[in-house]
């Protein structure tokens, strides 16, 4: 077995006493893990599950969504996590969609899962702390050995779903492999990291940037159910955390924390920030502590490491996305594909043993998303005098205003600058004379009032006329995927009307 089936055994032969999951009071060290991964494989097997089934999980994190992963990839089976802040009819449709014949469920989700219809072909069901654990306990420990291999699908993995409906990006056990060593290649991630896992398991950041290089080294990763920044700092404390993922919101809601002046942060080492555009002046806040963010920048399709601004030059490229990780191939391209200037804006293409074969079913998008083997992410940057790359924003969500392209990001990162501005959405409205202006649409911080004039005020001077909002809305909270992501189409239909 050549795929992450095969992590959990080389990992006990190895470090079978280091502990590799921490969750609330318990803790499982390799040994463990490889056991409990290869006796719920057996119970899987047991009840009909074969190599190239799907196997759904549907839970906050906790250690037996990385023993469904292992022990999927022991059997060849594919791993499809669920987003748990899906609706019912959301969730059913990726189960249809996936074809999923097993799914493994949380406790609190017992009534989402009687709730869905019959017409998936889920046939096997174990609740965690039911009758997973009951299956788990009686299955052989015999090793199991089925031939799996690095092209062969390992997790099939809902993009956040920003636009359209959600498409099943499917990532081999050579995607994920390639997308841990650049990882550990590109930071100084080492065996004794103790890694915060608050981020989501079942989106690809908190799985792919976080866990699973920490156990592909050998490290100690503790598992919260959910992010909340009061308890994020009782963890640093209790388990020296030294590796922290998360995306921006996350790291913002930490350094706003009434703790975050006398905490003590010295265990921390890592901190990757990424997922969406990480506004300057949260940058500053960590620097300010001495505390460095890495900054990384990827998508699912891409599993999803492909740009990453490294610990050397977090400071002087402050606001870049960095370079190419080491295993990948990025450009910045103009529509024919030709590599656009320095300091010209394209989109970012991305290549490298890290990139989906495609998205599972749909022959004609994926035929879509690739031009030359190149994957096409959508997103819009430019590349300066050094090769950093700098993000400038979803080339859907650009605005055109009276012939000008105005990329929305960079009016969301001024505004941010405002101490009374907790969050924002800038998008185009239909105007008569420029056929497109900017709208801002800000949630005021708690307590804070807000006048729409100031905060226009604040931006003169500082950006083009062209790109200062012409109207301000206030709004009590925007549309986020799970993953913190602004749904900004969601804003436009809410916001949008001239
Ligand atoms: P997803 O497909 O849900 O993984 O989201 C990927 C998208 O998130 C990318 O295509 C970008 O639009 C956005 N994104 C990820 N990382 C960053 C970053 N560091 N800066 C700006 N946007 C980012
Ligand atoms: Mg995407």
């Amino acid at each position: 077995n050549e795929g992450l089936g095969s992590w959990p055994a080389r990992r006990a032969r190895k470090t079978p006493h280091r502990p590799a999951l921490i969750h609330g009071d318990t803790s499982a060290d390799y040994a463990t893990l490889y056991e409990r991964t290869t006796r719920l494989a057996h119970a899987l097997r047991a009840r009909g599950v074969r190599r190239g089934d799907r196997i759904a999980y549907l839970g906050p994190n906790h250690p037996s969504y990385l023993e469904t992963l292992f022990a999927a990839g022991t059997l060849g089976a594919v791993f499809v996590p669920l987003n748990i802040r899906l609706a019912g009819p959301e969730i059913a449709y990726q189960l249809a969609d996936s074809g999923a014949r097993a799914l493994v469920y949380g406790p609190s989700y017992a009534g989402l899962v009687a709730g869905l219809p019959g017409s998936t072909d889920v046939r096997l069901y174990l609740e965690v702390g039911g009758e997973y654990e009951a299956a788990v306990a009686e299955a052989s420990q015999e090793p199991v050995d089925e031939p799996v291999g690095a092209d062969d699908t390992c997790i099939i993995m809902y993009t956040s779903g920003t636009t359209g409906r959600p498409k099943g990006a499917m990532l081999t056990h050579g995607n994920l492999t390639w997308n841990a060593v650049n990882v550990l290649v590109d930071t100084d991630l080492i065996a004794d990291e103790r890694a915060l896992v608050s981020a989501p398991l079942f989106h690809t950041a908190g799985l792919n940037m976080l866990t699973l290089p920490v156990l592909l080294k050998g490290g100690t990763c503790v598992l919260v159910d959910a992010f909340d920044p009061e308890a994020t700092f009782d963890l640093i404390e209790r388990h020296r955390i030294t590796f922290m993922f998360g995306v921006p919101t996350m790291f913002d809601q930490v350094a706003r924390h009434p703790r975050w002046p006398g905490a003590d942060l010295s265990s921390l080492r890592i901190l990757t920030c990424g997922g969406s555009p990480v506004p300057t002046p949260l940058i500053a806040a960590y620097q300010e502590r001495g505390l460095t963010f890495l900054q990384g920048y990827g998508m699912t399709e891409a599993a999803p490491g492909t740009l990453f601004l490294d610990a050397e030059h977090a400071v002087s490229k402050a606001g870049s996305a960095g370079v190419p990780h080491f295993f990948s191939d990025v450009r910045v391209v103009r529509p024919d594909l030709a590599p656009a200037d320095v300091g010209e804006v394209g989109e970012i293409v991305v290549r490298g043993p890290h990139v989906m074969p495609g998205y599972w079913g749909l022959p004609e998008e994926t035929a879509a998303s690739f031009a030359d083997g190149w994957f096409r992410s959508g997103d819009a940057a430019h590349v300066d005098e050094d090769g950093y790359v700098h993000i400038v924003d979803r080339i859907k969500d650009m605005i055109i205003s009276g012939g000008e392209n105005v990329y929305p990001a960079e009016i969301e990162d001024r505004l941010l600058a405002h101490p009374d501005i907790a969050e924002c959405a800038v998008i185009g409205v239909p105007d008569d004379k420029w056929g497109e202006v900017p709208r801002a649409v800000v949630v005021p911080r708690e307590g804070a009032v807000l006048d729409p004039d100031e905060v226009l005020a604040s931006l003169a001077g500082r950006l083009a006329k062209y790109k200062i909002p012409k109207s301000v809305v206030l709004a009590d909270e925007l549309p986020r995927t799970a993953s913190g992501k602004l749904l900004k189409s969601r804003v436009r239909t809410r916001y949008g009307k001239q």
